[in-house]
């Protein structure tokens, strides 16, 4: 699929979204990824399909509908069942190549950062890996209604190869945000990171409206240069620093009193109904596991409530932390850049503070 010219280009068109599912559930990115690629498809004037492989996956298209997906393309089949490359990537090309989308959009989980990479040198085309936010380059498309003096543009007369996914994404260690396009290919494929971007709210109106088609591909045995024989689940718990509405995060504040600070910040997140997360430097000293680790290299939450107990804040740190609803800092240092992106900025020992902010929580309780 080689698409130089702007004629080849303007026939891509929609925006689709590859709905990661394990053992029959959506993944939460795959939710995350259908609300904002509502948003691109509104802007791109084309619909947002959501594209769904697995065995026996079809009631999970009302879900999809219900986020924003207008259609949903369900691949089913054996084969598909549990993930591997080989079939995965076959499927989705071969739908991606009959339907030609202009946008398509994966997770980068383990397996969106698998499958996405293989797709797209398939379909030879560009992929934006690990991107943090996604919106359409109009800057060209708004100076042609300025030239033309016209709102009301029709698509026809638009050069479509000139409106591009902006892909952004942290670069040279976070210090600077890239945002790229891919000019001369189609799709633009980018893979997200979990956590980035809001889950829509649920309609059920738009759940029951969603259309499932079930395009044509092809896949055998002889696709496949692997198979899965066993799912060994790890039997360690993960924490849930994604989904969690109140988050307590420590760094190198609690190096004099390791466990006594982790200890803290674990009472501190029971009284709130939150989990402990931490910095990169708490993560690498190993005193918390690195499921833990909030950041550029770790998750990308944004809770209701964030506390950071001796955390300086790092711009690696704040890249993953920044956008929760109330940020709480707690650092014996007044200068300390976490104050920059603090709600509440407490300027003192995180051993002395926490038991207090915990009585008070506790009082306020009762
Ligand atoms: P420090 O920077 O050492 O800060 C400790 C803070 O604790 C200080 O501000 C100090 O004043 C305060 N303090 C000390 N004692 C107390 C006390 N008793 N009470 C209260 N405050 C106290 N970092 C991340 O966090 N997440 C990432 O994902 C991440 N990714 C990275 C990726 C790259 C490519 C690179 C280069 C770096 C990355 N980092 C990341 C590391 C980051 O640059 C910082 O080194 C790290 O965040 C520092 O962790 P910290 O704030 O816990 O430690």
């Amino acid at each position: 699929m080689t698409n130089f010219d702007s004629t080849a280009i303007a026939e891509f068109k929609n925006v689709w979204v590859f709905c990661e599912q394990r053992e029959g559930k959506l993944s939460s990115t795959a939710l995350e990824l259908i609300s904002e690629g509502r948003k691109l498809a509104d802007d791109l004037g084309g619909k947002l399909c959501g594209v769904l492989l697995g065995e026996k996956v079809e009631a999970l298209a009302a879900e999809l509908g219900g986020h924003g997906a207008d259609e949903v393309l369900v691949c089913e089949h054996p084969l598909l069942k549990d993930y591997t490359t080989d079939a995965y990537a076959k499927v989705l090309c071969d739908v991606v190549a009959g339907g030609r989308p202009e946008v398509l959009l994966l997770g980068a989980t383990n397996i969106g950062r698998d499958l996405g990479p293989r797709c797209a040198a398939r379909l030879h085309t560009g992929l934006c890996a690990d991107c943090t936010h996604l919106d359409v380059d109009v800057a060209k498309y708004v100076s042609y209604l300025r030239e033309n003096s016209t709102l009301d543009v029709d698509g026809t007369e638009w050069d479509m190869a000139d409106r591009n996914l902006k892909m952004t994404r942290p670069a040279f260690g976070g210090h600077l945000m890239a945002s790229i396009i891919c000019p001369r290919f189609r799709p633009c494929m980018a893979t997200v990171r979990p956590g980035v971007m809001k889950k829509a709210p649920y309609d059920l109106a738009k759940a029951q409206a969603v259309k499932v088609v079930k395009p044509a591909f092809s896949l055998s045995e002889a696709d496949l240069h692997t198979r899965v024989t066993e799912t060994v689940k790890a039997a360690k718990k993960l924490v849930d620093l994604i989904g969690a509405d109140y988050v307590v995060s420590v760094g190198r504040g609690i190096a004099k009193d390791v466990e006594g600070g982790v200890k803290l910040a674990q009472a501190l997140a029971d009284e709130l109904g939150g989990v402990v997360g931490g910095s990169r430097a708490a993560i690498d000293s190993g005193w918390l596991s690195a499921d833990h680790q909030v950041g550029q290299t770790g998750k990308t939450v944004h809770p209701k409530v964030y506390v950071a107990l001796g955390i300086s804040g790092a711009i690696q740190h704040k890249a993953g932390m920044q956008d929760s609803e109330c940020i709480v800092a707690v650092n014996t240092n007044a200068g300390a850049p976490i104050f920059e992106v603090a709600d509440y900025g407490i300027t003192g020992d995180l051993f002395q503070v926490v038991p207090e902010l915990i009585e008070a929580i506790r009082a306020a309780k009762a």
